[in-house]
């Protein structure tokens, strides 16, 4: 692998920001300085240093992101933001969002480059359970939580019973298993209410970092990683 490829997917910075440490000399190859930001690299065996610290290499990289409104899960867009568009230095093209959230949706967001591990936590055979806080238009009245419980068949879907906890007059979690589009808020339309904000809070074992603003991320612990494999 090329040095200013390796440098830019441990995230030191982009790829023209590797380019200026490279040429500043701060960067050695086995103990030596090299100017050279496209030397050949072996990614497991050659040791390589920013300013005398290792720079290692993980392969994957799983990354918790709490998503702001106003931004699609999607790769890449032509015209809207994408929540690939918030990491800066940008990730490898090879990183995307496991599943999606509506634009105005907020909340977690696991970002990676492990298809298998996103197959594992997308795929309706494992029901990995997500949690959402629901605020709606309405007040939340206990024949709206009964029908939530309970398998809701729509012309063109069916949605299996969520678990509901109202936490307010106008405030629920609401845990699901799948994970169709627009679901909570076509379930609780279909119980005479509106969702008026929605945030994921957690996914199978994953819980969103509230220390984390909208718009900020940071990696997974590796007991975090540890409990979704
Ligand atoms: N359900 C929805 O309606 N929207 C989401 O973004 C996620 C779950």
């Amino acid at each position: 692998m090329r040095l200013d490829k390796f440098l830019a997917h441990a995230q030191i910075g982009t790829r023209s920001e590797v380019k200026k440490l490279v040429r500043k000399k701060r960067v050695t190859c086995n103990g030596v300085v090299t100017v050279k930001s496209d030397l050949e690299i072996d990614a497991d065996h050659d040791l390589i240093m920013v300013d005398g610290e290792e720079v290692v290499y993980e392969a994957h990289l799983y990354i918790m992101l709490h998503k702001p409104q106003d931004c699609i899960c999607a790769t890449a867009d032509p015209d809207q933001m994408t929540v690939m568009d918030l990491f800066d230095p940008p990730l490898p093209n090879d990183y995307f969002p496991v599943g999606r959230l509506d634009k105005d949706t907020t909340g977690l967001v696991l970002i990676c480059n492990d298809g298998k591990l996103a197959h594992q936590l997308l795929s309706p055979r494992h029901h990995v359970d997500k949690l959402y806080e629901v605020h709606t238009a309405e007040a939340i009245t206990s024949s709206q939580v009964a029908m939530l419980s309970a398998d809701i068949q729509l012309k063109d879907v069916c949605y299996r019973g969520a678990k509901v906890e109202v936490r307010d007059t106008h405030c629920m979690w609401m845990r699901i298993a799948e994970g169709k589009f627009h679901q909570v808020k076509r379930m609780v339309a279909h119980c005479g209410n509106q969702v008026v904000s929605l945030k994921r809070l957690a996914m199978g074992p994953l819980t969103l970092d509230e220390t984390l603003g909208e718009g900020e991320y940071r990696l997974l612990t590796d007991e975090e990683l540890a409990q979704l494999r």
